[in-house]
């Protein structure tokens, strides 16, 4: 987690503000089916030359889709200087003063998350809920792995707010962990348990 730079640390477990310059804004992530359909013909009816490209057109989307049903948050697409989450959370290393400043979990709960490979995006607290892409979410699904006897994925779901992690769950289940630490810890933000 090489964000952990500078900021203002705080042993109590208070998150941690990123330099001024790391600033978060939200893109517009939502796929309608509509859309959907409609890459899907775009591909059917493509000429040979053009079917790959209209392929990895209708994939990013239909992909992106299907995580953010999964509720699974992670670094999904670069720009020039940021990296965005499938749920429309933006993190610029050189942001502008029009947007709000990263903030990143505490050090008390990166410590409790250390066995999970975190990518820097996943360690920023201002994630929206998915799949309606409203709200915040506290807690987050943060990887998976294919389990080939189970012919299943398992997933990996933890909470920025106490540091709790599942690991290697079932995706309905990753979904109810969300679901309970968004409304036990969730309720904590703004209380003074930031
Ligand atoms: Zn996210
Ligand atoms: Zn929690």
């Amino acid at each position: 987690m090489k964000l952990l730079k500078g900021g203002k640390s705080d042993p109590a477990g208070t998150p941690l503000l990123l330099e001024p310059d790391y600033r978060v804004s939200y893109e517009n992530v939502t796929v309608t089916d509509r859309q959907l359909h409609k890459l899907k013909a775009a591909l059917d009816t493509a000429p040979d030359m053009a079917k790959y490209a209209r392929y990895r057109t209708w994939l990013y989307y239909a992909n992106l889709k299907r995580w953010q049903g999964q509720g699974y948050h992670f670094h999904y697409e670069s720009g020039p200087g940021s990296t965005s989450c499938t749920c429309g959370l933006t993190l610029h290393s050189h942001g502008s003063g029009n947007q709000d400043i990263a903030v990143v979990i505490s050090k008390a709960v990166a410590k409790k998350l250390e066995a999970i490979d975190l990518q820097d995006l996943q360690t920023i607290r201002q994630h929206r809920n998915l799949p309606t892409l409203q709200g915040i979410s506290v807690a987050l699904i943060v990887g998976f792995i294919w389990r080939e006897e189970l012919n299943s994925y398992l997933w990996t779901a933890i909470c920025q707010q106490c540091g709790a992690c599942e690991i290697e769950i079932f995706n309905v289940e990753a979904q109810d962990f969300v679901k309970i630490h968004n409304k036990v810890c969730g309720a904590l933000i703004g209380e003074g348990g930031e």
